[in-house]
């Protein structure tokens, strides 16, 4: 055992764990994740109990009903990559043709989640989050997660079917795409600075805090990848811009303080979530 540690693997490994920790733990002390939260306010044990709970039994569900999916379209020759070596222009296109019809596809379906009877029966489960954190992300109905995960299947079976097979460095890229936004959009933190929102290259891609107001305020911030939709057809939060700034100049604020002060708070109320 002491040997298997000591190996350069679970060497590696530990010091991975390790950093990762000291990392969140220095985080939490220096009040680092206080100052970015987005709703300081809204952690709840309840709602973390019921989202471990989700997670579990409904990510079996997903498990089978997207496994059975995949395999039974790649068992049939339904989902092929192209593997041969190509220019990255070509990535591009594909990633981001990829990225928009996501989007797409995510936003209408999410509007339709949002109508009775769909809401009661798939999307409410999602919603009993109201300050998402990262396990929000798989506290999510298996049917919700079928629709959503689908895409990247039938995505990938149609370039299949009609004779332009994704390649396979774009695939690699694409597969954990959905996963990681899904992590970043319910992370409960914000990172990014204030002109985001108001900058005309950078508005279009939604931050933390665009989603997490869909969690708040319900009918608002459909979007999953970009806000695109939602400024089309006017269904992004009203106040969503005011709000942004808020967070960010808290944030600021938060930042501006003594060191000595901020440190003094940070331990006097351990932080959570
Ligand atoms: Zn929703
Ligand atoms: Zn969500």
């Amino acid at each position: 055992m002491i040997r298997m540690i000591l190996s350069g693997q679970w060497l590696m490994h530990l010091w991975l764990i390790g950093f990762v920790a000291s990392t969140i733990l220095i985080g939490i002390l220096t009040g680092f994740f206080r100052a970015h939260k987005v709703q300081p306010k809204g952690f709840k044990w309840k709602q973390l109990a019921f989202e471990v709970v989700v997670a579990i039994i409904g990510g079996y569900f997903t498990g089978l009903l997207l496994g059975t999916t995949n395999r039974y379209l790649n068992a049939h020759g339904l989902i092929i990559f192209d593997s041969r070596p190509v220019g990255w222009w070509r990535i591009a296109i594909e990633y981001v043709a990829y990225f928009l019809l996501f989007d797409t596809w995510f936003y209408w379906l999410h509007r339709w989640m949002h109508k009775e009877p769909f809401y009661r029966l798939i999307h409410k489960l999602h919603h009993k989050s109201t300050s998402p954190n990262l396990l929000t992300t798989v506290s999510v109905n298996p049917l919700e997660s079928f629709i959503n995960g689908g895409f990247v299947p039938l995505f990938l079976t149609v370039t299949t079917v009609s004779g332009l097979p994704i390649s396979t460095a774009a695939a690699v890229l694409i597969l954990p795409t959905n996963i990681i936004m899904g992590l970043y959009v319910h992370a409960g933190y914000e990172f990014f600075p204030r002109w985001w929102h108001k900058s005309w290259a950078t508005k279009w891609f939604i931050t933390t805090t665009f989603h997490d107001q869909h969690h708040k305020y319900f009918n608002w911030n459909f979007g999953g990848y970009t806000t695109i939709w939602d400024r089309l057809c006017g269904t992004m939060r009203k106040r969503f811009e005011s709000d942004y700034d808020m967070i960010c100049d808290r944030r600021a604020e938060w930042w501006r303080r003594p060191w000595i002060e901020r440190r003094a708070v940070a331990q006097a109320e351990p932080h959570e979530g």
